[in-house]
């Protein structure tokens, strides 16, 4: 039986998690509620593994030191939501019988272009091969769109979970020769649905490749060659242009959106009625 089999009989029986996984969990979540102690220090170093896939310009903007939207106080809580959501997902799949051999363990990926650092989550072993996974917690409008299919995922990564999940894979071939990418589990933060969404092992080499193109361009990248990966768009209403421009869907998420556009207007839309049309204006004539 394969992960996402296991899971599902589990669930759909009378599931229950037997006080030695309880036990194992409660350590594991002790070791993440640390985390909220730490304070993330921007590293002088190459971008990690969990950064290497982003839109280039967002690395770009990172080593140039750019000044990035503030975090706001609520933010340190969202991303403990994130380690109890992995924590929940690793009971579950131990009390559903998945065997997991390495849990949060660091790699280092060698390349030409120099060492990516990360932590990959999750190796299961099936039978005796091996395989390496990623959790994800999701919103309710990601874990339907994004994790509907590999396909889907792979159309719509602007947070780069392919190139970490296949840079993790090569990374930890060195110590498993037989591991192969296994894919995310992904859970829904609202309903608490899962879903095991498989990589494809025969992209590991195109994704790798890519890891390495990045930190080659990386290395040379400074002050005189910064290009936005993204143009901002024209404002239609009701399908006729407004003459106004505004940042699409992964500029307006961006960090350090204020920067790269000096001259955005977050406000909003004037000829909607809602209270809620708000957009990042590049453009506002009206
Ligand atoms: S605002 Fe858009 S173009 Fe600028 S760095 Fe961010 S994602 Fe790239």
């Amino acid at each position: 039986m394969d992960i996402a089999t296991k899971l599902e009989a589990f669930l759909a029986g009378e599931p229950k998690i037997p006080d030695d996984i309880i036990f194992r969990a409660s350590q594991m979540f002790n070791n993440k509620l640390g985390k909220f102690n730490f304070t993330r220090k921007r590293g002088a170093g190459l971008p990690s593994m969990s950064q290497v896939g982003k839109p280039f310009c967002q690395l770009h903007a990172e080593k140039l030191g750019w000044d990035k939207v503030a975090e706001t106080d609520s933010f340190k809580i969202k991303m403990l939501y994130g380690d109890m959501t992995e924590v929940i997902a690793v009971a579950l799949l131990l009390a559903a019988g998945v065997e997991i051999v390495d849990l949060n363990k660091r790699i280092v990926l060698q390349t030409e272009a120099g060492d990516i650092r990360g932590e990959l989550d999750l190796i299961i072993r099936e039978g005796n091969s091996h395989s390496l996974w990623d959790i994800k917690s999701a919103s309710r409008f990601a874990f339907e769109k994004k994790f509907e299919s590999y396909d889907a995922l792979k159309n719509n990564d602007d947070f780069g979970y392919l190139e970490q999940l296949y840079g993790y894979t090569k990374a930890e071939r060195n110590e498993t020769p037989d591991i192969k990418a296994g894919g995310w589990i992904a859970i829904n933060k609202e309903s608490g649905e899962m879903k095991v969404v498989k990589a494809d092992p025969d992209d590991e080499e195109a994704y790798t490749t890519k890891i390495n193109d990045t930190i080659t361009k990386y290395l040379k990248a400074d002050e005189s060659n910064f290009e936005r990966c993204f143009e901002d768009e024209p404002e239609t209403f009701y399908k006729k242009l407004t003459g106004n421009r505004k940042l699409g869907k992964t500029c307006s998420y961006c960090n350090f959106r204020y920067s790269c556009w000096p001259d955005l207007v977050y406000a909003k839309n004037p000829r909607s009625k809602s209270a809620t049309a708000y957009n990042y204006y590049t453009v506002l004539k009206d």
